[in-house]
């Protein structure tokens, strides 16, 4: 607390990053950073981009990455924005799209960074409950709202909302921006970006944190109609013109491009996950059913805050949530096959015994 502070920072109650531990040997499965490094091609390119050249400043308006991923998806450059991490692309969806004078609609269970957003820039919001089982329910959504925004694949359930249910919400939603956050689709889920030509409203949200092992170098992007993109670049022109450093653009422009060993590490991932939820499962951990790099599991006899503290002694890092309807869970990233097999084995000893 100080009295220098401004009232918006006093009511802050900031985001709780993953831990990321300065332990040896450790099993890392906390924050569904991908197992796999980044492409080879990745690695060369940044390389090639540390140079004399960083003197200068770069493209503010990333040009050439967006360019690559128009391509990837089928769309035009001006239908493409590009930021330093998805967080900060979904914060200036709020400060740009999402502030209005009715509130924001969002799940109680979603990405808990939504709600940070919306006290840091003032914006109105409701959660509306999942259903018991988890699932979205866009009846629940007929109510007047300034936006809508979920993530799908939504984490930490893992859950995916089939794309016809989004674009039902899109058409009973003309004058509200719904923004989907994408941050894992690559792991199984459907994307709405095929749905741009077609709603005006849409905004649609990646990462290359996850599906392709970049969460260290911080590129996140979203697609939608060049209106809302617009807006977006109107905010990130007013706060931090050159978002994306040398390094960054140079990094993710090589991702994109190297698609066979993406789609390969997807693959291996989700082999991984498949197995791993038929293991859990004979262990008697029921898990919800996974669209992603991670698994929210509980068990009907072992409390999930004391199997989280066991397996953290034995070096294995995955994450707990002391929130209401999820502290019997938690919440495993897709290690290695090795990583994983690890896992299985502490958490058959433990509950066992
Ligand atoms: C990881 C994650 C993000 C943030 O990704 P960054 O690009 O690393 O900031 C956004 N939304 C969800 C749901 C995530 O899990």
């Amino acid at each position: 607390m100080s009295r220098f502070w401004s009232e918006t920072v006093h009511s802050l109650t900031p985001y709780t990053p993953g831990e990321q531990p300065q332990i040896e040997q450790l099993i890392k499965l906390n924050t569904n950073e991908n197992p796999y490094g980044p492409s080879p091609q990745v690695i060369t390119a940044i390389a090639e981009a540390n140079s004399a050249d960083l003197r200068k400043y770069p493209d503010p308006n990333a040009s050439d990455l967006k360019r690559t991923i128009a391509d990837y998806h089928g769309l035009n450059i001006n239908q493409v924005f590009v930021g330093n991490s998805s967080d900060e692309v979904l914060a200036h969806a709020f400060k740009g799209l999402l502030k209005k004078n009715k509130p924001l609609l969002f799940p109680d269970i979603t990405y808990s960074f939504y709600p940070v957003y919306c006290v840091l820039y003032e914006i109105d919001y409701q959660q509306i409950p999942l259903r018991d089982d988890f699932t979205l329910n866009i009846d629940d959504y007929r109510i007047p709202n300034g936006g809508i925004i979920f993530a799908n694949p939504n984490a930490p359930t893992g859950i995916a909302l089939p794309l016809a249910d989004i674009k039902t919400l899109l058409e009973r939603n003309p004058d509200s921006v719904i923004v989907i956050d994408e941050a894992y689709v690559d792991f199984g889920g459907d994307s709405a970006s095929k749905l741009i030509n077609d709603f005006p409203n849409l905004l649609v949200t990646q990462t290359l944190s996850k599906s392709r092992s970049l969460a260290g170098l911080r590129v996140g992007f979203a697609l939608g109609h060049a209106d809302l993109i617009e807006g977006l670049e109107r905010v990130k022109n007013s706060f931090h013109p050159y978002a994306l450093d040398k390094l960054a653009l140079a990094g993710a422009q090589a991702a994109f491009k190297d698609d066979a060993y993406f789609i390969s590490c997807c693959n291996k991932v989700i082999a991984t996950r498949e197995r791993v939820v038929k293991d859990m499962q004979k262990l008697g951990f029921s898990v919800l059913p996974s669209a992603t790099n991670f698994v929210f599991a509980k068990h009907a006899e072992h409390t999930a805050s004391v199997l989280f503290e066991k397996l953290r002694e034995q070096r294995i890092v995955v994450r707990y949530f002391d929130k209401p309807r999820l502290s019997d869970y938690l919440r495993i990233s897709i290690g290695t096959d090795a990583e994983m097999d690890t896992l299985l084995d502490v958490l058959g000893k433990l509950v066992s015994a």
